[in-house]
């Protein structure tokens, strides 16, 4: 991709995760590897719904500004980690999202109760001190983690994929809150079921149908139609 479609896209992505429960004052990061030693950093200080492609900063792993001004989130060096040891992850989400951080600080397992907790089935806790080692070792079995008491990573080979998987996360986590309080007996698909959907409904091109859905959904908020 080149740099101003990446950039375009990281506004999105900000956009539609506020709208879909990735809320937290001006903190959480959506970073982008632009190569083998930059990548992009949203700037902090900023709420995602007010993000735009400016607030992207380009960085290298010492943490200095190629291009672009504003401040550097401290939680930086975690997405520094994660690039180094891991070529394939290109996007990494890191936010502090609501039920998922309550989800995180039980002992509950995620269950496939609907489909959109299939692509997080496989989300593992981790305890504080979160190091670049413990996130990417912890990263080689799933692409999305709790940071127990303190909020959620979501890593993808793209930017819609990372999007996609912290949306779902952080809906997996509502859904399930609310039906084990209740206190009713539920059940949710066996393993053979969420194979045969994963496959189905999360795939590269779905997701990519998925990332267009809520990029016109952005755009007919911000009333630009299309
Ligand atoms: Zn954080």
């Amino acid at each position: 991709l080149s740099d101003e479609t990446s950039l375009k896209n990281l506004e999105y992505a900000a956009r539609i995760l506020f709208l879909n429960g990735h809320s937290d004052t001006y903190n959480g990061q959506i970073s982008y590897r632009h190569d083998e030693d930059l990548f992009w950093i949203r700037r902090t200080l900023i709420g995602l719904e007010e993000t735009t492609e400016k607030d992207f900063l380009l960085i290298d792993h010492q943490g200095n500004i190629v291009k672009g001004a504003g401040r550097i989130p401290g939680e930086w060096d975690m997405h520094k980690e994660i690039y180094s040891q891991r070529k394939d992850i290109q996007c990494i989400i890191h936010t502090h999202p609501f039920h998922s951080i309550i989800f995180g600080a039980t002992e509950l397992e995620l269950k496939p109760i609907s489909h959109e907790v299939i692509p997080v089935l496989s989300t593992k806790r981790l305890d504080p001190p979160f190091n670049g080692k413990s996130l990417s070792d912890t990263l080689s079995s799933t692409h999305t983690l709790f940071l127990k008491n303190h909020g959620i990573i979501a890593v993808g080979k793209s930017i819609p994929e990372a999007v996609c998987y912290a949306i779902s996360l952080e809906q997996a986590c509502k859904m399930q809150l609310f039906i084990e309080s209740t206190n009713l007996p539920f059940s949710w698909s066996n393993e053979r079921e969420a194979k045969i959907k994963e496959k189905l409904l999360y795939n590269e091109t779905t997701i990519n149908h998925m990332w267009n859905y809520w990029c016109r959904r952005i755009k007919t908020i911000n009333g630009k139609g299309e």
